[in-house]
């Protein structure tokens, strides 16, 4: 049997060539019916740039149909779909372009990438969907081989930064997104009469492996948005009976006066991940709709991990549920790492068809994250009850996730220690109203004189703008413990307040 998961998707849309698969901007895009032979335009596309099995393309690009085919149609070449954050610096990109060492580039022209001359084959990949990759798409006859894949052959490339500060490519397998998106499908319930509004990125596991591939396997339309917008959500709500997001985006839909039972009436499931939901968020939200928010964890790294159970009474605040069917969960602790009884708060390590081959040439990353037993350090804390329900407690990574995103101080610590002028970076994330967490550098200078504006105009050139600082502040040191490193909790402690609502 073919393994490649775009086969895998296919076979399950028989019968429903005539409903709509993709639909952007109230126009339906294609049809399952369409779906092919739309994938095989983009593969016929690929083929001319050059693209073989095995290779990596990678997408820097707002999410648009055209993202959805691309990435489909990278899959059905066997090669390789790594995506980025279109808000990444150049300089940023060209970190990745070094390490996942691509045959083509593919990018939105309003974004950043770095200058041609590189070698690099690029095509264009606009927010609207036009673009060089498209126009060759459309001139091409469709070419609707499905490369045969093997369940251990790559997919995709994801990278996610770490405590080195150097971004790693988590390396997923068809086996884990396949295994993944079945799970998901019979947790939550999923069938061909659901539609799903999708608003989240298409460059991130959750927006492409849980959202898209969610609606793929059902053969449910997907309803997609170039970006999280709360008024257009909460118009396009009645039309849909799925919505997933991260916890920002209920606080903002919470904002909103017609954000209600009415609006709600639709939907049989709202899902949140990808960061904490505070337990007053899903308070508030279960008293303004009547409906619970069905909470899920997960990572790059293994896709979804554990949810919470699909009946309401099922959905409990604060909580992330069950590993999902195949995946074990267990709470370790001490220099032993030994399992730990119920109650008990310890490192999370798990293991499953979910969980992804490693990170991309990087052995040594690879042997530290996943055990010679096979389980992987997920780098988060927290603890099971009696009935093995998990509740996350915090991060052993030093981790900020703001707006959903995710931030590594170290990577921050390392630009921002360039400034001239600047001594010592300490990254922090502190509570923050909206997004969940902020980034605040706090920094110590030899100069009197320091101004933080040339920090911040640093950052602006070199960073992405999610991870900039929201606020700089100056200490004249650090507090630090005896063996000298950083007391990072202290800073939090201090600055915790900033941007109290
Ligand atoms: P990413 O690789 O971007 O998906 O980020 C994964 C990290 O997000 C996890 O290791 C957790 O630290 C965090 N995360 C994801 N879902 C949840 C959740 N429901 N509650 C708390 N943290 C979460």
């Amino acid at each position: 049997m073919n393994a490649n998961l775009v086969a895998i998707f296919l076979s399950r849309h028989a019968g429903h060539e005539s409903k709509p698969a993709l639909i952007w901007q109230g126009e339906t895009v294609c049809t399952f019916g369409d779906l092919p032979a739309a994938i095989g335009r983009y593969r016929a596309a690929l083929g001319e740039l050059g693209v073989k099995r095995g290779d990596r393309v990678m997408v820097k690009a707002e999410n648009s149909p055209a993202f959805a085919l691309t990435y489909l149609a990278v899959l059905a070449s066997g090669a390789i779909f790594v995506p980025m954050n279109p808000a990444y610096t150049a300089s940023e990109v060209a970190l990745l372009v070094e390490d996942a060492d691509p045959v083509l580039l593919v990018h939105g022209s309003a974004t950043a990438v770095p200058p041609e001359g590189d070698g690099l084959t690029r095509a264009t990949l606009e927010a609207d969907g036009t673009g060089s990759l498209t126009a060759l798409a459309a001139r091409l006859e469709p070419d609707l081989a499905v490369e045969a894949m093997a369940e251990t052959d790559l997919a995709a490339i994801l990278f996610t930064s770490g405590t080195t500060g150097r971004p790693k490519g988590a390396m997923l397998m068809h086996r884990n997104l396949s295994s993944n998106v079945a799970a998901l499908h019979e947790a939550w319930r999923f069938s061909d009469t659901d539609s799903i509004l999708h608003s989240l990125p298409l460059f991130h596991a959750h927006g492409l492996f849980v959202a898209l591939h969610l609606g793929l396997y059902s053969a449910a339309t997907v309803h997609l948005l170039g970006r999280f917008d709360a008024a257009k959500v909460v118009s396009l709500l009645p039309s849909v009976s799925v919505f997933m997001g991260v916890p920002t985006f209920y606080t903002r839909l919470l904002d909103r006066a017609d954000f209600d039972r009415t609006a709600t009436a639709a939907i049989r499931l709202f899902v949140c991940g990808s960061a904490p939901l505070l337990p007053s968020v899903f308070a508030q939200f279960e008293e303004r709709t009547g409906q619970r928010i069905l909470e899920r964890y997960g990572m790059t790294e293994a896709v979804m991990i554990t949810s919470n159970r699909y009946e309401q009474d099922g959905r409990i605040a604060g909580t992330v549920g069950y590993p999902l069917p195949g995946v074990e969960l267990r709470v370790v602790g001490g220099t032993a790492r030994t399992e730990l009884p119920p109650g008990e708060v310890g490192e999370i390590e798990i293991r499953g068809p979910n969980l992804c081959a490693g990170y991309w040439r990087r052995p040594e990353a690879t042997a530290e994250a996943i055990g010679p037993d096979g389980f992987f350090v997920t780098g988060d804390t927290g603890f099971r009850d009696a009935s093995g329900r998990v509740t996350i407690a915090g991060r052993s990574k030093d981790l900020i996730i703001s707006g959903g995103f995710n931030i590594y101080p170290a990577e921050l610590e390392m630009v921002l220690a360039e400034v001239d002028g600047v001594t010592d970076v300490a990254i922090i994330g502190v509570p923050h109203p909206d997004f969940g967490e902020a980034v605040v550098a706090v920094v110590t200078s030899d100069r009197p004189d320091m101004d933080p504006a040339l920090i911040a105009a640093v950052a602006t050139e070199k960073l992405a703008r999610f991870k900039q600082p929201k606020a700089i502040r100056l200490l004249e040191e650090f507090p630090r413990n005896a063996m000298g490193k950083v007391l990072k909790a202290e800073l939090r402690k201090q600055f915790a307040g900033l941007f109290a609502a």
